[in-house]
Parts: C-alpha cells; sequence; structure tokens
C-alpha cells in the first residue's frame, strides 16, 4: 500500500481536462478519495446494492469540487475537505494550480451545503481564507441551521465553530440565496432540499448548454441512478432526498444538463431506463 500512494499522488497531480459546454468550461478538480460502504445505502436489498457495485461491498469515492470558467468569471463549486491525515485529501490547490490557476483569481465560492467535505477547503490550515478574492455564495437555510443550531443534528454541533469560522474569514463577501437566486449571470441556485435542509444545485447555462453541479444529490453512481429511490443513510430528510433526486433527475434528463456530482468519477448526462437512468459519460 505505502508503494502505492506516490502513483495515486501523481494521478491527483494531473487535473481532468476541461470540459467546453457553449462559451463556458467544467474542470472536476479532484480533492480526495473517500471509501463508502454499500451498508450505508438504505431502501434497497444489501445484495442488490452489492450487485451494482459490481460485486464489491465499498466504492472509492471521489470528493470532487469544480472549475467553471465563464467569459470574464472564474467559479468553483464546492472546495472539498481541506487536509486531513486520516484520509487522502486536499488536494485542491495543487489541481487548481494544475489547471493554471491561482486562488486569488477564483472570483467566486457557491458552497453546495456544509458538510465537511465540501467546505473544508474554504480555509487555509492558518485559519485564512484560501480565496482571498472570492465571492462566497452559500444557501440561506443553510446559513440559518448552522448558526442556529435549528434542526441541525447534534452529532454536528462539534462542527459549528468551524463553519462560524469560515463565514467570519470572509465577512462581507459573504452571500446568502435562496431558491432561484442567480448569484452570477448564467448561473441560478435551486433548493434541493434532504441531503441537508438547505442543499442546493447550480445550474450553469451558456449557449443552451446546461451544467449542474449537484452536490451530494447522489452517492454511489452505480446505484442511485439505476435505483432513484435508494438512499444513504448521511441524508438528513431520507423522504425529501428521495423527492428532490427525482425531480432534478427527470429536469436533468429533459434539459439534458450535464450532471457533476460531488461524489461522481465522471461528469454524466442522463437517459431514462427501466426505473431509474443510465448514465453517458461527458468527456
Ligand atoms: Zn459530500
Amino acid at each position: 500500500m505505502r508503494i502505492l500512494l506516490p502513483c495515486l499522488a501523481t494521478l491527483i497531480l494531473n487535473a481532468q481536462a476541461p470540459v467546453p459546454l457553449g462559451r463556458m468550461t467544467v474542470q472536476p478538480l479532484v480533492d480526495g478519495t473517500l471509501s463508502l460502504e454499500a451498508s450505508l445505502l438504505k431502501d434497497i436489498p444489501p445484495a442488490e446494492a452489492v450487485g451494482l457495485l459490481g460485486g464489491r461491498k465499498a466504492a472509492s469515492t471521489p470528493v470532487n469540487a469544480f472549475l467553471v470558467r465563464m467569459p470574464g468569471r472564474t467559479l468553483l463549486v464546492d472546495t472539498g475537505m481541506g487536509k486531513d491525515p486520516d484520509v487522502d485529501s486536499g488536494h485542491l490547490l495543487t489541481q487548481l494550480a494544475a489547471a493554471g490557476l491561482k486562488p486569488d483569481q477564483v472570483d467566486m465560492v457557491l458552497i453546495t451545503h456544509f458538510h465537511f467535505d465540501h467546505v473544508g477547503g474554504l480555509l487555509r490550515p492558518d485559519g485564512t481564507r484560501a480565496f482571498p478574492r472570492a465571492k462566497l455564495c452559500v444557501s440561506r437555510t443553510e446559513h440559518d441551521q448552522w448558526t442556529t443550531k435549528a434542526g441541525l443534528p447534534e452529532r454536528l454541533w462539534d462542527r459549528i465553530p468551524k463553519v462560524k469560522a469560515i463565514f467570519a474569514a470572509y465577512g462581507k463577501d459573504v452571500t446568502l440565496l435562496g431558491d432561484g437566486a442567480t448569484p452570477a449571470e448564467g448561473v441560478t441556485a435551486l433548493a434541493a432540499p434532504g441531503h441537508t435542509a438547505g442543499h442546493m444545485v447550480f445550474a450553469f447555462r451558456s449557449e443552451g448548454k446546461e451544467l449542474w453541479c449537484i452536490g451530494d444529490l447522489i452517492h454511489f453512481g452505480a446505484v442511485q441512478f439505476a435505483r432513484p429511490k435508494t438512499g444513504i443513510v448521511y441524508d438528513l430528510d431520507g423522504e425529501r432526498a428521495v423527492a428532490s433526486r427525482l425531480d432534478f433527475f427527470r429536469r436533468a434528463a429533459a434539459a439534458q444538463a450535464v450532471l457533476a456530482g460531488a461524489h461522481l468519477p465522471k461528469l454524466v448526462r442522463i437517459v431514462p431506463e427501466g426505473e431509474g437512468y443510465r448514465t453517458v459519460n461527458v468527456d
């Protein structure tokens, strides 16, 4: 295993090529990887889940941020985990550099929700801003929940100081978003509640092309596209998460939107098939 680690590091240093969509480009920046056990899935027979995972009981899952370049504007969706000594993580800024950008060239950071693997890269280890010039756009619902604790599970309370430190560091550059807000031209914030109360999807449009950064609307690509009613224990409100997933998948298929999931290994479009969808990779 120790011998393999340098190889993995080398792979991660190479950012994936940007994918053009109209006048914008999107590029996954892999901050790290997590192993997710199939037993985290709900409402699916375990044998069926393992079967859809090709016989594996766990899936090695990327933690993605997405670099979106639009005319005159550079945006980032989510920021990965930051450096965690226990897992392969904290590669976001290296990936950004491999894409030819310095942190102060990022104009806006959009956050799908406040779980640690999405906000972990907003601050440097010394507590200063990782993106010194960027506007920080987050769901108002998510912000209010994390700052008042209302409806926030007690198991997450110990993370509140970290979230408050983020808001303090970004200060006047924080913008709170409601459903349908347009933080920038060609970008719409859409409420997609369930995984968390304020979980959001960000829809980017350019010349008729659609890119939807869907955060944690889905964790197991090999299972939950084919069986979208399958939940995961991380969903705060399982029923709402399923309803959001079904709604966004139906609309994404109709719009032929490119889906960028925080834990999906590929950019994909989806096509209805059986009780769910099949994926078509977008390279
Ligand atoms: Zn996540």
